[in-house]
């Protein structure tokens, strides 16, 4: 049955290049987006597993104009970032959740120098000078929420773009509530009533050990005061040797 013969190899070659071509086109992983964000997709990223979730304020413009950036590039090149949130508390996810947007810059958070390469980053469309909106903050405890837990990022793992590059940037602004943040359980905060620091604490070594890169300590004290204290001076006080007091016993408890 020569026929029937041919007829069958054809059957099996074409099933074996069907199964080739659908290895061909599936993806590497899975994308791993928010069910919440709209996806717009920026070409500006590479290969990446986040550790911390980075915040910004866009002073850009408005959305349209902030999407558009984060698409191309601005004054110092290309960027991007994972995710907008827009004044009417829209988001839109412009780079997958598994890869390395560019946002961060030169930057230092603990050990972590490249924090592009370890983190998520979200832009708020922000002047920089007005209060963030309520939808906004809503949306972004959404998000925060979403992607702690899918993507196994610790809860307290959320900082701001001047935490991680002191001296360099001041986003997001003095205005932005990382108090209510940490009421719904997101960023590292302190325990009220504040306990005063025992005699001889070093405040500097504390905020090292929060993640503050203290090589240039006036800096890091006016990024810790913009995100603790919603201020901007640079000399250390006893408030925050009791807020770095608390912090550090966070930071040092067993975990549970
Ligand atoms: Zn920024």
């Amino acid at each position: 049955m020569p026929r029937a013969t041919t007829w069958l190899r054809l059957v099996v070659a074409a099933s074996f290049l069907a199964a080739l071509a659908g290895c061909a086109s599936a993806p590497r992983v899975a994308p791993q987006r928010s069910a919440l964000a709209h996806w717009s997709p920026s070409p500006n990223f590479n290969a990446r597993k986040a550790q911390v979730i980075v915040l910004h304020h866009t002073s850009i413009g408005d959305a349209e104009a902030s999407l558009r950036v984060l698409k191309t590039r601005n004054s110092q090149g290309e960027v991007s970032a994972h995710y907008l949130i827009e004044m009417d508390g829209r988001i839109d996810q412009l780079v997958d959740d598994g890869e390395r947007a560019w946002h961060a810059g030169a930057s230092r958070w603990g050990d972590m120098t490249d924090l592009n390469s370890s983190s998520i980053g979200i832009e708020i469309d922000n002047d920089g000078h007005s209060p963030f909106t309520q939808p906004q903050i809503d949306a972004l405890v959404r998000l925060l929420a979403d992607l702690t837990t899918r993507l196994g990022i610790p809860r307290t793992a959320v900082v701001g773009h001047g935490d991680i590059a002191p001296g360099r940037k001041d986003d997001p602004s003095v205005l932005f509530p990382w108090g209510t943040l940490a009421r719904y359980g997101f960023g590292l905060w302190f325990d009220t009533p504040l306990t005063p620091a025992p005699p001889g604490f070093d405040s500097l070594a504390a905020m090292r050990l929060v993640g503050y890169d203290v090589s240039n300590p006036r800096a890091a004290i006016i990024a810790f005061h913009r995100h603790y204290r919603a201020m901007e001076t640079d000399t250390l006080d006893e408030t925050d040797a009791a807020i770095l007091y608390s912090l550090q016993r966070k930071l040092m408890a067993p975990s549970q």
